[in-house]
């Protein structure tokens, strides 16, 4: 909870009007202490003077001097780091482009308003806020590779799992690994923190060992309880640079007795990534083993059109930044059909990622989408915690989500 009265903002826009009204609309709101600035001079001085910093800037783009873009330069020189709303007459795919470059500067863009600018809208972006230099969040650490060497050692990682379901039928398919490092003092980690260090030290393959070991076990408890759940675990082309590992999986899997149809193997594509010929020639052998290939984060740098063409994949997975909020945004929308048509046209099962509420699901549903993950499912979570979600989530289907709270 953010403690309105503590909060300061500033809200910057060229039109006098504006400023009066986003200042009575932050008002009734609750918010107290608002400035308001009429040019991106202004703002600035009063950012270098003295007083607290503002936790939240309403930024109009279009201002005749000092354009809003230009303004966010300036907020970056001065290690601005708190948070931003957009307000602009733009269209929205304009405000999509300006809100990823501000994001990629590090500042928290809560969401963008379109003029003219509605109460509600603003109410709904302001409680989702929660300030960061109010709440004092533990700084991103910074590993090193030893450190992330140790965690590998010493048994520190565990695999959460999220569940993959078909979107016609409300059936669990399957689950997706995705490790967390349980640090002793740090608590969980996610593994943004740490899989990049882990493959620019060449201890991605160690790391992928231990995962694929602990979910294959997982998978073989699950199997021997009667669930039929495929089992996918994430692959970084790196590890599929030596022959080695095709021996390590398909030695693991033989000894722990699955069949590899119920292991899916999801592959990206590395930044690191040298000769790629060995790769191809693993994945066509692992497919011939009949392990199940799914190529994840398509449409995003990493997941080409070239990959499609030259690996034998059954599976795509729409990256999530291209399925939340397809329903109402129009690129999205265009990119979102276009991946679906593609995946059906070469005959492979599609899964969305990144379905946050009803209304991404329902646009899975109309579409034809294969299978479904996302918080609206189910966020990752522990194997022992499954069988208590499968039961709830059933309930949640059969009432067609009468009960969802989130509505
Ligand atoms: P990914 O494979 O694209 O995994 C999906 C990520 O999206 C997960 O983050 C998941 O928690 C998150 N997610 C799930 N549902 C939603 C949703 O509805 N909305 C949003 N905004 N996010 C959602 P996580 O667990 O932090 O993993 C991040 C990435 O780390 C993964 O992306 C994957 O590339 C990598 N990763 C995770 N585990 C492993 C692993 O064992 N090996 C390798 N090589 N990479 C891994
Ligand atoms: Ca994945
Ligand atoms: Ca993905």
């Amino acid at each position: 909870m953010i403690d309105k009265l503590m909060v300061k903002i500033l809200v910057l826009d060229d039109e006098p009007f504006m400023l009066k009204l986003l200042d009575r609309m932050l008002i009734n709101l609750g918010f107290t202490s608002v400035s308001l600035c009429e040019s991106g001079r202004a703002a600035l001085d009063q950012l270098d003077g003295v007083g607290p910093r503002p936790n939240l800037i309403l930024l109009d783009l279009n201002m005749p001097e000092m354009d809003g873009i230009e303004f966010v330069r300036h907020l970056v020189e001065r290690n601005y780091a708190d948070s931003l709303i957009l307000i602009s007459g733009e269209d929205e795919r304009m405000l999509l482009t300006v809100e990823k470059l501000v994001q990629a500067h590090k500042i928290n863009v809560l969401g963008h308003i379109k003029k003219p600018v509605k109460p509600e809208i603003l109410s709904a972006l302001l409680e989702k806020w929660a300030p960061s230099s109010l709440d004092s969040p533990k700084a991103q650490k910074v590993y090193g590779a030893d450190e992330v060497r140790a965690a590998i050692s010493k048994g520190e990682l565990v695999n959460y799992y999220q569940p993959k379901v078909s979107v016609s039928t409300g059936q669990v398919a399957g689950v997706e690994t995705l490790v967390r490092w349980r640090h002793p003092v740090h608590g969980i980690v996610l593994p943004d923190q740490f899989i990049g260090i882990a493959e620019a030290n060449s201890l991605i393959d160690e790391l992928t060992r231990v995962v694929l070991t602990n979910a294959l076990a997982q998978a073989k408890a699950w199997q021997d309880a009667g669930l039929k759940l495929r089992v996918a675990v994430n692959v970084s082309m790196d590890s599929l640079a030596s022959l080695d590992f095709l021996d390590f999986v398909t030695a693991l899997t033989t000894k722990i007795g699955i069949p590899p149809q119920k292991i899916v193997l999801e592959v990206t594509e590395s930044q690191l990534m040298g000769d790629a010929r060995i790769p191809l020639e693993i994945l066509t052998r692992l497919r011939l083993k009949r392990f199940r290939l799914s190529i994840d984060d398509f449409g995003t740098g990493h997941s080409s059109l070239a990959q499609l063409r030259d690996i034998p994949f059954e599976e795509l997975k729409i990256d999530q930044g291209f399925v939340h909020r397809a329903w109402t945004v129009d690129t999205l929308r265009a990119i979102y059909d276009a991946s679906l048509a593609l995946a059906r046209q070469l005959g492979m099962e599609v899964v969305a990622e990144g379905v946050e509420d009803q209304d991404d699901w329902n646009l899975l549903l109309s579409t034809g989408c294969d299978l479904a993950q996302g918080a609206f499912i189910s966020r990752p979570m522990l194997a022992e915690d499954l069988p208590g979600w499968m039961n709830l989530w059933q309930k949640r289907v059969s009432s067609g989500f009468a009960n969802d709270i989130s509505r």
